[in-house]
């Protein structure tokens, strides 16, 4: 599952390759704007929030989120795509460049005013320009008997951590997945590991992870073998394939 930095790279290339310029071709390969043709509009600006990602004409705001399997490309005219063509979802393209969002979970097109209730739900985004640690830290602490693993993958805390960097997150904080947000005594310092993380990700890429998809290797601090587990979530029972990665030894299970 693609996580903030992933969009937010995105959104940095897509911004580089569309926006100032018109739009000569556009197609929609999803029923609701099967008919909607942007060509002509100029694009003012490409954003993101959190993992939602943002088209901006002078009316309209395309709304994309790429959930489990999406991608954005970016090719010239006429070269061939590096992906399967039938995955399509969206095409946006100028007189020398060509995007093209594979497999995109949403796209949705909203009135620019209307952009803002796409977000509304959302806690802070860890790289917006408006980071909020203490509205994050307040978010977090409304639901005390939350774990922490679980917490930080709910974007309505704060918004951009997927499966990968929860594992780092706890992993760096040496705290154990499972504990509840009201057991751990430097929340704040574990949210600004968060943003410390996130923002490293996002601008030095590529981050080598020390935790996440390394079960049955050494922990980088103490030797002990990392492992793996299922943090079952109340909300989404069925889901099965977000194992977090810890160790034992570093992460200790709070007391309860
Ligand atoms: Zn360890």
């Amino acid at each position: 599952m693609p996580e903030g930095d992933t969009v937010f790279l995105a959104a940095k290339r897509l911004r580089t390759a569309l926006a100032g310029k018109t739009l000569t071709h556009t197609d929609f390969r999803v029923p609701r704007y099967a008919t909607l043709d942007l060509r002509g509009e100029p694009v003012e600006s490409v954003g993101s929030y959190g993992k939602h990602l943002f088209f901006r004409t002078p009316d309209l705001s395309i709304h994309t989120h790429l959930k489990m399997e999406g991608a954005w490309r970016v090719y010239t005219p006429g070269q061939r795509w590096t992906k399967p063509g039938f995955t399509a979802r969206l095409i946006l393209a100028t007189a020398d460049t060509e995007a093209v969002g594979f497999s995109l979970g949403l796209v949705e097109v909203l009135p620019r005013t209307d952009e803002h209730t796409a977000t509304d739900h959302l806690g802070p985004d860890l790289l917006g320009p408006n980071w909020d640690a203490d509205e994050a830290l307040r978010r977090l602490r409304a639901h005390p008997d939350q774990p922490i693993g679980l917490a930080l993958l709910d974007q309505r805390n704060l918004a951009g951590i997927g499966n990968i960097y929860r594992s780092e997150i706890c992993f760096l904080r040496k705290v154990h997945p499972a504990t509840p947000i009201a057991h751990i005594d430097a929340l704040p310092a574990l949210v600004h590991e968060a943003h410390r993380v996130l923002t490293r990700a996002a601008h030095h890429p590529p981050w080598r992870a020390l935790a996440y998809g390394r079960q049955h290797r050494p922990c980088p601090r103490c030797a002990t073998n990392l492992v793996v587990h299922l943090l079952p979530d109340p909300t989404e029972p069925t889901r099965t394939d977000r194992g977090i990665y810890f160790c034992p030894a570093c992460q200790p299970a709070s007391p309860l």
